[in-house]
């Protein structure tokens, strides 16, 4: 008889974890396959640092087969093009697969919410791909406007849209990068200039105001510009235009663009023809889709209300890894013959938000901390999550040990 086949589309948290845990949880009655476009995992919240230059991306990223358990489980680097629910198959660039029990952990993608312009001129902070572009685009900027006849002084212009974590985070990088970028190419920094962008009345909307202050004052003390309560309503080449007010918009000339004003799941979701809200699912409580017995979705693909404030669970990498684990927990139940599956409830330890390799400010366990406790902290959770994926070996290769 055919063993049942669980296939695992995307090896980032949620997949990863999903995946690890299988290996351990099923011991040769199902087939696992695990599929990814890349060979290598990368560290989504690692990524605003290779975009600024701060960290190499080879340290962002590390081999998919260093943490599977290659006799259980099979790897298959190619891209998911389709997934066709009613035929219990997904559809690769390689190929067809055939599934009985299928992990959909695509993550995001950025939400551009139709602004005119921004697919066309501005960066996002989506993958190693994306990062590498970033920083080589800023590092030639830097590089050509020192060998300029007529400087222009928008070529040193970076605009950031948004300014939640991903924004927050990025900025922080930046107000360590620029000043080394200045020095290697004889640049002036007072001609540097950094602006972020939000649409909302503050940055980090929701987030506690001590914190918001601090990290404000911080960021502005390394030259980041705010320009709050002007949504971007269009990029063009030469830069993005803000709304002042409902009439007035302004021009703010940049040769560098990064929109990291939200983000919504993979479009395969809409693609297959999911109910979805900006391609994430309402998943049930058990994490399947609903009306899908055999299809479980976690991560930035799926949407969790969190009942005490009516609202979804904002999509984090703390939720999709506690995702994979009660996923994997239900499939092995599943294929023993269980039916009886486990809730996922969210158990969420805080929040912590980098401002540089060296500052950060964080909420954990209701404390709140600021400064380098709190970037101490945020070095403890990125080596945690690389711990829990692959043990402490990974630790020692890709941890974060810089602490003071
Ligand atoms: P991901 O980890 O993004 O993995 C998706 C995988 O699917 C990738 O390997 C990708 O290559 C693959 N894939 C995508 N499409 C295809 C395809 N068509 N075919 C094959 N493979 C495909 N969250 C926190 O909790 N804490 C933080 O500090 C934090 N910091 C962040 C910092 C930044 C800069 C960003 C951008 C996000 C941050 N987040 C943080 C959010 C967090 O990264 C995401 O919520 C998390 O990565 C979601 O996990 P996932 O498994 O759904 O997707
Ligand atoms: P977000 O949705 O959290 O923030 C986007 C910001 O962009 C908001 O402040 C919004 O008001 C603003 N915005 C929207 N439209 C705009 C416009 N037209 N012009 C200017 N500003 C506009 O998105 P994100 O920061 O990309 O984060 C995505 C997810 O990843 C979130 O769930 C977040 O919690 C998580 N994340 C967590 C961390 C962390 O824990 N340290 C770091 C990064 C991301």
């Amino acid at each position: 008889m055919r063993k049942p086949r669980i296939v695992v589309l995307g090896a980032g948290y949620g997949g990863l974890m999903t995946v690890t845990r299988l290996q351990k949880q099923i011991s040769g009655e199902a087939e696992i396959i695990l599929i990814n476009k890349n060979d290598y995992h990368y560290e989504t919240t690692w990524l605003h640092e290779a975009s600024a230059g701060t960290m190499h991306h080879d340290k962002v990223r590390y081999d998919i087969k260093s943490v599977i358990n290659r006799s259980k489980v099979h790897f298959m680097e190619t891209t998911v093009e389709d997934i066709k629910t009613d035929e219990n198959k997904v559809i690769t660039t390689d190929g067809e697969v055939e599934y009985d029990y299928l992990v959909i952990a695509l993550g995001a993608e950025p939400e551009t919410f139709g602004i005119k312009g921004l697919k066309e001129y501005a960066f996002s902070i989506t993958s190693i791909r994306s990062a590498r572009h970033i920083r080589e685009h800023l590092d030639y900027q830097f590089a050509t406007y020192s060998q300029e006849q007529e400087k222009k002084d928008e070529r040193l212009t970076i605009v950031v849209g948004g300014a939640g974590f991903t924004g927050i985070e990025f900025l922080g990088e930046l107000g360590n990068r620029i000043p080394e970028l200045c020095h290697e190419y004889d640049i002036d920094p007072s001609k540097v200039r950094i602006v972020c962008v939000e649409a909302a009345p503050m940055i980090l909307p929701g987030f506690d105001p001590e914190l918001v202050k601090y990290a404000r004052a911080k960021l502005e003390k390394k030259g980041v510009e705010f320009r709050i309560g002007t949504p971007i309503k269009e990029a063009t080449e030469d830069g993005i235009f803000i709304a002042i007010n409902e009439e007035e918009v302004e021009e703010i000339k940049a040769s560098t663009v990064v929109w990291a004003a939200g983000v919504r799941g993979s479009n395969l979701i809409e693609k297959a023809g999911f109910e979805n809200m900006r391609a994430r699912v309402k998943v049930e409580k058990d994490l399947r889709a609903p009306g899908h017995d055999n299809v479980f979705i976690v991560g930035d693909c799926s949407l969790m209300i969190n009942e005490e404030i009516n609202r979804p669970y904002p999509p984090t990498a703390q939720i999709a890894m506690q995702q994979g684990e009660v996923c994997a927990r239900n499939i092995a139940a599943l294929v023993k013959g269980k039916h009886d599956l486990e809730t996922f409830v969210p158990d969420l330890k805080g929040t912590v938000c980098s401002l540089g390799e060296d500052d950060a400010i964080g909420l954990v366990f209701g404390k709140k901390l600021m400064g380098s406790s709190a970037a101490f902290m945020k070095k403890v959770i990125d080596n945690r999550a690389l711990y829990m994926i692959g043990g402490a070996s990974l630790v020692f290769k890709k941890g974060k040990f810089k602490f003071f």
